[in-house]
């Protein structure tokens, strides 16, 4: 076993070292030769297909928000971009760069026909100068999100017309001057254009397209030097130097821009293959750590970049923003630290921050969040509404670009490779459609309850055996794990990507264990982070729920409810760590993932609430016991939690259990945790103290 091991091992590297340079996929277009050769080719929109828990997750997006809003919100009822005099400028594409998708993954005839009535009028609107969208909008940064959506609606229904404005609308780019000015949107977002652009070349072959963005990365905001020379640190936040205004400083410190534009050095890099713009890219996502990091994958900024302290809050908007980056970045590196990233903002920042039926979301999210109500705090430049959970706290942008984040995480979860393979790139149930080897169509079915439990199943079916190669994403943080396929099993350490090479036939399968070992990552004034695989855990701290209405424009709520969430129990616990072997005294316990006790709407999988008043009642798919103690002088602060006092704590109280559930699940939350001075506890408890 040992020796074949070693084989496998070798052969696997070998593959990704070797072998794959020259080949072309012959199934989907990747980047013809003028550019560089990304690592994998992200698959047409319906190719990946959710299932089990994502597909209620999407399901009930569906039913919640984003199947809804446009029938009630009045910049989405009356939008101009649908032919309407209302609101014209970014809330239609906004919302449309979320319907889209998600009606073609879940193949739902109502929000088809609904994004139909969107598309049409948009389509119609293309002019002979090459611009689009409505009469009264003069502006480009909107027009970024719509070639998002007509992008994404031409590989879904394949209507010739949408790559038509497309191609007309970056004709009209590269015919014009540049207008790309550092203090508007449109300047610092000036390279969302390239996803479009590269995407356009690679359907159309037209070299004037390079052109184009290769002028738009010349004459708009300079991200790389930004990433290189990363001004807004530590420091800059220490000394109250992150400007919070709206000008063109200002506009570099707020938390979507930098969300968006950590992938523009990556995407240019496929054009100028500098090395300069790949080390910016992943200096830039270690600087976000290091100075303004947060649990769960993201980075601060409420909505100016706001420092470590975990009371401080992420927009949603950057959050949605942030995991299309990071697909975008891993179909060009193929680095799995980005999709490791991708799931840990999947499956924690992004539930956390909504309710469970997506009813309604927070503009700012907190990882020690103990109190949801209007009251000042101290955010960066956000108002006192931010933390609700409603339909529009504070700005209403997050309302309108919300919809993004679930569709497009499960467009990217599978890739193609460039040996005519598929790769995996993000964990969880889903099934695949696709063409891989010669042209031959198979059906990939990825069957698991991960991120809650670490057993994946995939099972493919062919109608006649085909080879193809399987590159299997290794999360970073797991230790060892076992993939068995075709009678042999193999033991997987410290690589990244498993290469599987075989002749398949119909039903053959590969089983991967990925361990769901419990870790401790150290936070702000070391304090600890508990994980279990991609899922960072929260304190369950008791609640009640009141239903407010921020009724910001008196128009019909149909089913949004805004919440304000008040503790009523403790939750200034600090943990009892054994730092060598923090296994000791904390276990996790998996509870069925798939049940209906309590609703019709299906499983609402991101509550861990058990009361009796809401459609998402339901009790965590996993939790974690471990002993905890309250930390009497820990108290709030302007309305949240006061940071985390410095560790080790010294004990003053009795120990007891405490519950953690999945951040994802807990809507009040303690997630960076002092902890209690374990020697001076033992010190006490020697006999005669
Ligand atoms: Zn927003």
């Amino acid at each position: 076993m040992k020796n074949y091991l070693v084989l496998c091992l070798f052969i696997s590297t070998l593959f990704l070292a070797g072998c794959i340079k020259n080949e072309v996929n012959i199934n989907y277009k990747g980047n013809p030769a003028a550019l560089y050769k990304n690592t994998y080719i992200k698959l047409p929109l319906g190719t990946v297909k959710p299932a089990g828990w994502l597909k209620s997750q999407l399901e009930n997006q569906a039913a919640g928000l984003t199947g809804n809003l446009d029938d009630f919100w009045p910049d989405l009822v009356k939008s101009s971009w649908k032919g309407g005099d209302g609101e014209a400028w970014e809330r239609g594409p906004y919302y449309l760069d979320g319907l889209v998708p998600l009606a073609y993954l879940l193949n739902d005839e109502h929000l088809i026909s609904k994004v139909k009535t969107w598309i049409e009028p948009i389509l119609a609107s293309s002019r002979d100068s090459g611009w689009y969208g409505p009469l009264k909008n003069k502006d480009r940064w909107p027009l970024a999100v719509a070639n998002k959506v007509l992008m994404q609606y031409y590989e879904a229904s394949g209507d010739k017309r949408s790559l038509d404005v497309l191609t007309k609308y970056f004709r009209y780019l590269h015919d014009s001057k540049p207008d790309w000015p550092d203090k508007e949107w449109r300047g610092v977002r000036a390279m969302e254009n390239a996803v479009t652009g590269y995407w356009l070349y690679r359907q159309t072959g037209e070299p004037w397209i390079l052109e184009t963005i290769e002028s738009i990365q010349k004459n708009s905001s300079d991200w790389t030097t930004y990433y290189e020379k990363f001004p807004w640190d530590s420091a800059a936040s220490a000394d109250k130097k992150i400007p919070l205004n709206w000008g063109p400083d200002g506009l570099t410190a707020h938390v979507v821009n930098n969300a968006m534009a950590i992938k523009y050095p990556g995407l240019w890099y496929q054009q100028s293959k500098d090395e300069r713009f790949r080390k910016a890219v992943f200096s830039g996502i270690k600087k976000y750590d290091i100075n303004h990091g947060q649990p769960g994958g993201r980075f601060s900024g409420d909505e100016h970049l706001a420092g470590k302290n975990p009371s401080h809050g992420s927009e949603l908007c950057s959050i949605v923003e942030y995991m299309f980056s990071l697909e975008e970045l891993y179909a060009v590196f193929g680095e799995n630290t980005l999709a490791d990233r991708l799931e840990l903002l999947a499956y924690n920042s992004l539930p956390g921050t909504t309710t469970p039926d997506m009813w309604a979301h927070q503009y700012d999210q907190q990882a020690n969040q103990v109190l949801v109500s209007a009251a000042k705090r101290d955010w960066s430049t956000n108002g006192d509404y931010s933390n609700i959970y409603g339909l529009m706290p504070d700005f209403a942008c997050c309302l309108a670009n919300m919809h993004q984040g679930w569709p497009k995480f499960i467009e990217s979860m599978w890739m193609a490779t460039n040996d005519n393979g598929l790769a995996l790139a993000a964990y969880g149930p889903s099934i695949v459609k696709a063409k891989v080897g010669n042209g031959q169509e198979v059906t990939v079915t990825e069957e698991t309850n991960y991120p809650f439990n670490g057993s994946v199943k995939i099972t493919i079916n062919t109608i006649k055996k085909v080879e193809f190669p399987v590159d299997l994403r290794i999360p970073g943080w797991a230790d060892s794990v076992t993939i068995k396929f075709k009678n042999k099993k193999v033991k997987v350490k410290n690589i990244s990507t498993f290469k599987i090479k075989e002749r398949w036939k119909d039903g053959d399968q590969i089983n991967i264990d990925l361990p769901m070992q419990i870790r401790a990552e150290k936070s702000y004034n070391n304090s600890l982070t508990i994980l279990r695989g991609p899922l960072c855990f929260s304190l369950r701290i008791d609640k009640e729920y009141k239903s407010v209405r921020i009724n910001y424009d008196n128009f019909s709520y149909k089913g949004s409810m805004d919440w304000e969430i008040n503790p009523t129990s403790a939750w200034n616990y600090g943990l009892l760590m054994n730092k060598a072997n923090i296994m000791i005294g904390i276990k996790s316990t998996e509870n069925p993932v798939s049940r209906y006790p309590f609703s019709d709407k299906g499983d609402m999988i991101w509550s861990a609430d058990s009361g009796k008043y809401f459609t998402w009642t339901q009790d965590a798919p996993v939790t974690i016991t471990t002993r905890g103690m309250i930390i009497p002088e820990w108290t709030m602060k302007n309305n949240s939690a006061d940071v985390p006092p410095m560790s080790p704590v010294k004990p003053e109280r009795d120990s007891e259990i405490i519950t953690l559930v999945p951040y994802g699940c807990a809507r009040l939350r303690i997630t960076e945790f002092p902890v209690m001075d374990i020697v001076l506890m033992e010190n006490l408890m020697k006999p005669g103290k």
